[in-house]
């Protein structure tokens, strides 16, 4: 099972993310959690990546593709993997589709969380007031959000056409969410739907 996260921030993908790359018995490749493990180390990648994180840009595409083919080369992602968080530009997607031909494999599926604007607006309202997030994470957040919508939302119509695209309506409890997205994951590899994946 060789599976993308796609989705605005917000939208619940890190915690889908666990339930599948458990319910698989992949290994969850967050590249916000590299880079963020990397910051509190204090380690060259992580000086460098922390001045795009605070301000909420992204960190530049070779930086990102380095660290996801390192990752990539581990043992455990020879049979599967759930990337969260990468690709975030076309560039990048164009450098893992490479990287997987170049290996004899492909994606299975893409995974875009949906969530309409109104909902995600309600949610930053809901982190402002009732988390007491300080005035300038929300400004981050919002950078990252219009980050999304200028760039890696081109992602969406890319996969589309490439026929691994598929929708999960974002809206509901965390457990409904998490049904939608292993149906599509069973759909996407052909196993029956509804039982045991
Ligand atoms: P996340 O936890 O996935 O939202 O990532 C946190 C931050 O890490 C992002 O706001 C970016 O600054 C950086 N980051 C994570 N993944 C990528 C990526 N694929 N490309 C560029 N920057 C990234």
């Amino acid at each position: 099972m060789r599976l993308v996260l796609l989705g605005p921030p917000g939208a619940g993908k890190g915690t889908q993310a666990a339930t599948i790359a458990a319910t698989f018995g992949i290994p969850h490749i967050s590249t916000g959690d590299i880079f963020r493990a990397n910051v509190k180390e204090q380690t060259p990648l992580g000086e460098e990546a922390q001045s795009y994180m605070r301000k909420g840009d992204l960190v530049p595409d070779d930086v990102v593709n380095r660290m996801v083919a390192d990752r990539l080369q581990s043992v455990d992602a020879t049979d599967g993997f759930l990337l969260d968080g990468y690709p975030r530009t076309l560039q990048q997607a164009h450098v893992l589709a490479g990287a997987l031909e170049a290996r004899g494999e492909a994606l299975d599926a893409v995974l875009h969380f949906t969530v309409p604007d109104d909902e995600l607006s309600r949610r930053i309202a809901h982190r402002r007031d009732v988390e007491h997030r300080a005035d300038d994470e929300d400004e981050v957040f919002l950078r990252r959000l219009r980050e999304y919508a200028l760039v890696t939302a081109e992602l969406v119509p890319w996969y589309r056409e490439r026929g691994l695209l598929v929708d999960i309506d974002a809206v509901g409890s965390i457990e409904e969410v998490a049904e939608r997205a292993l149906a599509a994951c069973r759909a996407a590899i052909g196993a029956p739907t509804g039982g045991d994946a």
